[in-house]
């Protein structure tokens, strides 16, 4: 799998197929930006400086953690606060920052670059094919959803229910990137963001110029 531009001039897969891992987006994104490097180091009006926010996933947090429970709770109180993502109806944490990322040096460097946040990593500042952004939009969905519950699992006592629940989002407590997209997927269809005709859509394999 990789990306390309479409025929509309569009960043999109080639095709995903049910083997196709977030990590093997993730890598397919670095091997785009490679190949089609923005120039941000030129760039006046860097996306890290923008009052946008900066959401937040499990895996970034356990990183900048370093794995230790205690500490990713302190992280959480310190560095984020909540914020309700109204598209999809769910409290997700952002960092708690007034316009520029916490993490941006003045030179536009990024100081947490390979620990960076899943939805960093899934951005790409050229036009974007739907399909692009409806499956950057459910893996980082799921990994900021896996945020809320591992830390509501670490300040309370739930019931085995809730647990059981929690960890239908197979994000719960993964140690990297590299669940499947179909269970991204599952779980989205699980949580009512995506339904089985669109799901099919996007195994689509996308038919280029000659
Ligand atoms: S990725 Fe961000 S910093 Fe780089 S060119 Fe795009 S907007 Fe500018
Ligand atoms: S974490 Fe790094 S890449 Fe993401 S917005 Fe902040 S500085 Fe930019």
């Amino acid at each position: 799998m990789k990306l390309l531009f479409d025929v509309e001039g569009k960043v999109n897969y080639d095709k995903i197929n049910k083997n196709t891992t977030v990590k093997d987006v993730l890598d397919a994104v670095d091997i785009f930006l490679n190949n089609n490097p923005l120039d941000c180091n030129e760039c006046e009006e860097s996306c890290c400086k923008k009052s946008w926010s900066v959401e937040m996933d499990n895996v970034c947090v356990n990183k900048l953690s370093n794995w230790n429970d205690e500490v990713a709770l302190e992280f959480v109180q310190k560095n984020l606060v909540k914020k309700k993502n109204y598209y999809r109806d769910f409290d997700q944490y952002v960092l708690n920052k007034k316009i520029d990322c916490n993490f941006i040096t003045e030179t536009n460097l990024c100081t947490i670059y390979g620990d960076r946040p899943i939805i960093c990593r899934l951005y790409i500042c050229s036009p974007k094919s739907y399909r692009y952004n409806v499956i950057r939009e459910l893996i980082g969905s799921t990994y900021l959803k896996a945020l809320i519950h591992e830390d509501k699992m670490r300040n309370n006592n739930l019931t085995k229910k809730t647990i059981n629940k929690y960890k239908r989002n197979s994000a719960v407590f993964a140690k990297d990137y590299n669940i499947l997209l179909e269970e991204i997927f599952d779980y989205a269809e699980d949580e009512g963001w995506l339904d089985i005709d669109e799901r099919e859509e996007l195994y689509k394999e996308i038919i280029l110029k000659p």
